[in-house]
């Protein structure tokens, strides 16, 4: 099975091929010579006609991998960016760091879409015998059916919110507050670029100068933020002085910003001053 690269990347069209045969990698490989039938050719070629349409290889395959787990992707959820694995990490660094006693850490993300950062988090806790309960929000039903699929798939368990920011989150405080919201400025060309065409808008932009997103979290961060809890936020390559600013007009403590792994500026985050 040849997957003939029909203009698309080598990588893609193998991708596009595994998909038409449900078939591994390796399997593509031991049976390089055998022809297609008529269907799975026909088959084959619309997905690559898709794709160089500029469809997401993500929502034509239906999935994306996220810390080395797949999750379900449709056009209702924003793709999973490897750059978002280190909000996780991050995540894990100050629950370990925090780990106290048997009594487990309320985790809250918000604007979860797929389910990528709280499916993982929770997942890895566990793994790290770390006691977590997690929250997770989004104002879309149709991105939250998609997370709870993901958390149901991949065995994580889950308290979904469907809530605008705070707006239906039940009064309680959180230990770890996370979000990685629309942060992209209305007008950015990017917007009309690539897979970002075909991603909800609502996920992508705030319509407006990018931050109001961040100033609606840290206005809930007082009600929500544990004494000592820490908040994260990934944003935009510019975006770390702003979302700084607005860490520091909550009274938050160790105010900082980590880089991604090329370099840019992508995670904030604060904690609260402790009791
Ligand atoms: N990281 C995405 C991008 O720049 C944007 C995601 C977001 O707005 N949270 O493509």
């Amino acid at each position: 099975m040849q997957a003939r690269q029909q203009g698309l990347p080598a990588l893609e069209a193998r991708m596009l091929m595994e998909c038409v045969l449900k078939q591994t990698p390796a399997w593509l490989v031991a049976h390089d010579n055998e022809a297609l039938s008529e269907a799975e050719a026909t088959a084959y070629q619309t997905l690559c006609q898709r794709r160089l349409g500029g469809e997401p290889l993500a929502y034509i395959l239906g999935w994306r991998e996220f810390y080395g787990r797949q999750f379900k992707v449709n056009p209702a959820v924003l793709i999973p960016r490897p750059e978002t694995e280190l909000l996780v990490d991050l995540a894990l660094e100050k629950l370990t760091a925090k780990f106290r006693s048997a009594q487990p850490f309320h985790v809250l993300d918000l604007g979860t879409g797929s389910g990528a950062i709280a499916i993982t988090l929770a997942l890895e806790a566990a793994a790290r015998n770390l006691p977590v309960v997690v929250s997770a929000s989004d104002i879309s039903a149709s991105a939250l059916a998609v997370a709870r699929q993901n958390a149901m798939t991949l065995g994580a368990n889950i308290n979904f919110i469907e809530s605008h920011w705070w707006q239906a989150i039940p009064k309680q405080s959180f230990d770890l507050i996370l979000s990685n919201p629309p942060y992209i400025e209305a007008n950015d060309p990017h917007l009309n670029q690539g897979d970002l065409r075909f991603e909800p808008a609502h996920a992508l932009t705030d319509q407006a100068d990018g931050l109001s997103a961040y100033r609606a979290l840290c206005a809930g961060l007082g009600a929500y933020l544990a004494p000592g809890g820490w908040v994260l936020f990934e944003h935009g390559y510019d975006q770390a002085a702003a979302v700084q600013a607005l860490l520091q007009a909550q009274n938050l403590q160790s105010v900082q910003t980590w880089p991604d792994l090329a370099g840019i500026p992508r995670i904030s985050g604060g904690q609260s001053a402790c009791e």
